[in-house]
């Protein structure tokens, strides 16, 4: 047992990469290569120097002692081991040295290849080249490869080991280039390499006080000493910081044995991934290069031939040019890639014809060939579906179910805010709705431009590619209508100005007119210049099947907040099992609704409300009809009207003239009715069931719209509707009392009227702090809660949902939250008010049904914490819908985890 260094594949009990104990001591490079080799693979040999060592090292600035004789006797088992094919004992032992951390972490050291070079070595190498590759018969190519290896190890040992700055070295070649008159440093010869190294030596030693050690053991010890330094380097402890790693964790370091060049014509380096990383289609890719020499030229895309099964051409194609060597790499990558159970990228060499595996390490995929990847390896019965589901990153859904900017274009960015909704849309600037309507008429596209979107906005909003706004974060207006119809939308871009008597929009020192080119990506919250390449969402079969899985894998139901039913259709077919929040308000600025409606507001006497309210009456229950039928069957809650009046009126001077004159009253009229209903700060004001109370008229009609379409819609589509009436923003039990006994009243009264029994529930929004805190008694009256996030966040921290991204990006900035509260729910406050109203609601109806329908239910994190919780539902915009329910099932996979591990 050896306890500072690990020979790779001495130990069987350290084999599995998975182990934490193997991570821990090897590292994660280590562990990976140590599992391989102890599964048989054919791997370079070296070994790893344990995270021990550096742990030891960092607490008593030494080495340990029984450290140096391990070196040795590893350096030496390399010396002598036939493992790899380098092994023919004519070339001197190289080795190359690297950093193997648990999690991948900057700041620490970086390879060096070729430890053991020297002039000497160098020269060696030169000569057994020239003589050994038929390739290399002109003197001058061995020498140049050998002088460039040389040079660059000049370079790597000085500046990782001994922590000279390249700028040293790099003074002097400029020098001798002059002196020499070439062009630049890889015109240098390798005696003029040698001699440069021995005045780099010199100047060393008399300038900077160090000496650059010429033998192996020396070199190597070096390395090792700076890198386990390095762990200490302010950039890596600032990093960890970050990362949130633990100081203790220490580094491994991976010894390996170096590959110089090509002695026999068949030996080469190159890299290898076991899938295609954009896509996921189950096919080998990668570089492979003859004769080339030491690792990291192999990092670069431009070396050697692809490994892509195509013709492309000669010298282009490992395929064609020696297909038994391609048809070994295949099937090397694809058993290493079933030993992983993950897609892989490997680093291999191969000599005289053999295939050496140098580094295996995950494949960063995109997220659909993540997806495609791991359907694949659980149907191949290699992975299990819930192992499957949990490899899926929820979010990253959204690059597949809308539209992205090509990852290859350029962007030039000229504005970023919060991504309100996802996706990308190119078109030109627009600044009104009219103008977005009339460009979609004309067949062109647009991006409506608007400092912030309103109710009457919406059409324009419907037409447009995407909607930009100057102010505004994730629960403002435009961004819940853009995120309900699936439209691209960036909101709160602040360095943003619109100008709109001059119709130009100024972003990062441009101006751009109506009528200009711009793009948006939703997905990264970014205003980009001019027309940029997109890729179109795909919906494969791999995604239809994952979701179908989903399905058997969670406990919550995932419904969605739409009231337009191509919304509901849409939200279906996505997989929504009902509706969690339907927003009457949106319902009424559609053609004739919205006069009904003003005149309503303008009506004086109750006598006057009702009889406009009887004109919105037939409008509500066809709008209702249609909703239900979209719904089939399936549960729905309406929200009775929420916000406060005055939204419904207009703003601007010209369209105030314009609804007087179509009302047929004189402006005046509607000035006094607009001057009483303002309020300082409506969102604390007149609006929710408050407006129920002072009108109840308005409920009256919805209630009765609502029970008629449902007996209608019943009869139409044969399914029952089972109508769940949502009170918004109660306080206090007597609001809600209130409220549902006129609700009461005309159910009773239409069910007279029709014959025919509902079944409905009333239940109530909780998104105020004393909803929460008398969730008991309000849970007496109602027969369902749902959170509203939006308001519930605003109300908590005292901040305006539609005014404070820009702050809180600040905030961000600064550390003070680590995301926006509107954007993944707080888990420190929020979340705790509502675990005390699900307890307090539950104590009181133990079998209350609870759900959420603020934004937060198409947060992968937020939904994680529901399910924690036991609500019964998330709702979130239909385009969340897949993510929601990826969430909720990797919620409930983790929740199963751990409890089973639990009762073990
Ligand atoms: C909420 O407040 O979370 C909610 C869903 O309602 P709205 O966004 O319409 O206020
Ligand atoms: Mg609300």
């Amino acid at each position: 047992m050896t306890m500072w260094i690990e020979q790779l594949g001495a130990d069987a009990n350290n084999a599995s990469a998975k182990t934490d104990a193997a991570l821990v001591s090897l590292g994660y490079t280590g562990a990976r290569l140590n599992s391989l080799v102890s599964s048989g693979f054919p791997v370079q040999s070296g070994f790893v120097i344990k995270a021990e060592t550096c742990r030891y090292f960092l607490e008593h600035q030494a080495l340990p002692d029984g450290f140096e004789a391990e070196l040795t006797a590893a350096v030496e088992y390399i010396d002598a081991s036939g493992l790899d094919a380098d092994s023919t004992g004519k070339t001197p032992l190289f080795l190359t040295h690297k950093v193997s951390p648990k999690s991948r972490i900057a700041g620490v050291a970086s390879p060096i290849y070729h430890l053991g070079l020297n002039s000497e070595n160098a020269r060696i190498m030169s000569k057994i080249m020239r003589e050994q590759d038929p390739n290399f018969d002109a003197v001058s190519s061995s020498d140049k490869r050998a002088a460039s290896q040389y040079r660059r190890f000049l370079y790597q040992f000085s500046e990782f080991a001994l922590g000279v700055t390249p700028d040293v070295l790099e003074d002097l070649f400029d020098e001798r280039k002059q002196e020499l008159n070439l062009e630049s440093e890889a015109d240098f010869s390798l005696d003029q390499v040698i001699a440069l190294s021995d005045d780099f030596r010199t100047l060393l030693a008399d300038e900077h006080g160090v000496e650059f050690p010429d033998d192996l053991s020396a070199q190597l010890r070096q390395a090792i000493i700076a890198a386990l330094k390095s762990w200490m380097s302010p950039r890596a402890v600032m990093q960890r910081q970050i990362q949130e790693i633990d100081d203790n964790e220490g580094l491994a370091l991976l010894v390996r044995r170096g590959v110089f060049g090509d002695f026999d014509g068949k030996s080469g380096q190159g890299f290898l991934d076991t899938r295609n990383r954009k896509t996921g289609v189950n096919e080998i890719r990668g570089k492979f290069g003859w004769s080339i020499v030491g690792d990291q030229s192999a990092r670069t895309s431009d070396f050697g031939m692809s490994l892509t099964e195509q013709e492309i051409g000669e010298g282009q194609s490992l395929f064609q040019d020696d297909p038994e060597l391609h048809a070994k790499l295949a099937k090397l990558g694809r058993s290493i890639e079933l030993h992983f159970e993950r897609s892989q990228r490997i680093g291999f060499v191969v000599q005289a014809g053999e295939c050496f595996i140098g580094e295996s390490v995950d494949l960063q995929l995109s997220a659909i060939a993540q997806l495609r990847t791991s359907v694949d390896l659980a149907r191949e019965g290699m992975i299990s579906k819930n192992e499957a589901i949990m490899r899926i990153d929820a979010t990253s859904l959204e690059q597949i179910l809308h539209p992205s900017i090509d990852p290859e274009a350029e962007r030039v960015v000229i504005g970023s805010g919060v991504s309100a909704s996802p996706g990308a849309a190119c078109g030109e600037i627009v600044f009104t709705a009219e103008d977005a309507i009339s460009a979609s008429r004309d067949g062109r596209k647009a991006i409506l431009v608007r400092t912030e979107t309103s109710p009457e906005d919406v059409l324009g909003m419907q037409r447009a590619e995407g909607i930009l706004t100057i102010r505004g974060g994730m629960t403002s207006h435009a961004a819940v209508i853009a995120r309900g119809m699936g439209t691209p939308c960036v909101c709160g871009a602040g360095s943003l100005r619109i100008d709109l008597g001059k119709e130009i929009l100024l972003a990062a020192g441009r101006e751009l007119k109506k009528g200009d080119l711009i793009t948006l990506d939703g997905t990264r919250g970014e205003v980009l210049l001019g027309e940029i390449a997109m890729q179109k969402a795909v919906l494969s079969d791999e995604f239809r099947e994952l979701m179908e899985w989903t399905d058997g894998a969670r406990r919550m139901d995932v419904r969605t907040n739409a009231e337009a039913p191509q919304d509901v259709l849409a939200a279906r077919q996505f997989g929504s099992t009902g509706i969690g929040l339907c927003r009457t308000e949106h319902m009424f600025f559609d053609g004739d609704r919205i006069l009904a409606m003003r005149e309503m507001i303008l009506a004086e006497t109750v006598e006057g409300r009702r009889t406009a309210l009887d004109k919105l009456l037939p409008m509500q229950r066809s709008d209702f009809i249609e909703l239900f039928e979209a719904g089939n069957g399936q549960p729905i809650t309406i929200r009775l009207l929420d916000p406060p009046l005055h939204e419904f009126l207009p703003q601007a001077e010209e369209e105030i003239e314009h609804t007087a004159d179509a009302m047929g009253v004189d402006v005046s009229v509607l000035h006094r009715r607009i001057e009483e209903l303002h309020e300082f700060n409506p969102m604390l004001g007149h609006r929710g069931c408050r407006l129920a109370i002072s009108h109840p008229e308005i409920t009256e009609m919805q209630a009765r719209a609502i029970f008629q379409a449902a007996i209608e819609a019943g009869k139409i589509t044969g399914s029952p509707v089972v109508p769940e009436i949502m009170v918004p923003l109660v306080a206090l039990k007597k609001e809600l009392d209130f409220v549902k006994e006129r609700i009461n009243a005309v159910a009773k009264e239409v069910m007279e009227e029709m014959g025919v029994q509902v079944h409905y529930l009333v239940g109530t929004m909780i998104e105020l702090p004393r909803a929460i805190i008398r969730a008991d008694a309000i849970a007496e009256s109602a027969e369902f809660f749902s959170f509203g996030t939006n308001d519930l966040t605003q109300m908590t921290f005292g901040i305006s949902r539609d005014d404070a991204s820009p702050f809180l990006k600040t905030y961000r900035q600064k550390a003070i939250v680590d995301e926006d509260p509107f954007v993944s729910l707080d888990m420190d406050g929020v979340a705790e008010l509502i675990q005390m109203a699900v307890e307090r609601g539950r104590a009181t109806k133990p079998d209350l049904k609870i759900g959420i329908c603020g934004e937060h239910g198409g947060d992968p994190a937020s939904v994680k914490f529901f399910n924690k919780i036991g609500l019964d539902y998330v709702s979130c915009s239909p385009f969340r819908v897949p993510i929601a329910r990826l969430a909720a099932a990797q919620a409930n996979i983790e929740a199963q985890m751990i409890a089973s591990s639990q009762t073990e």
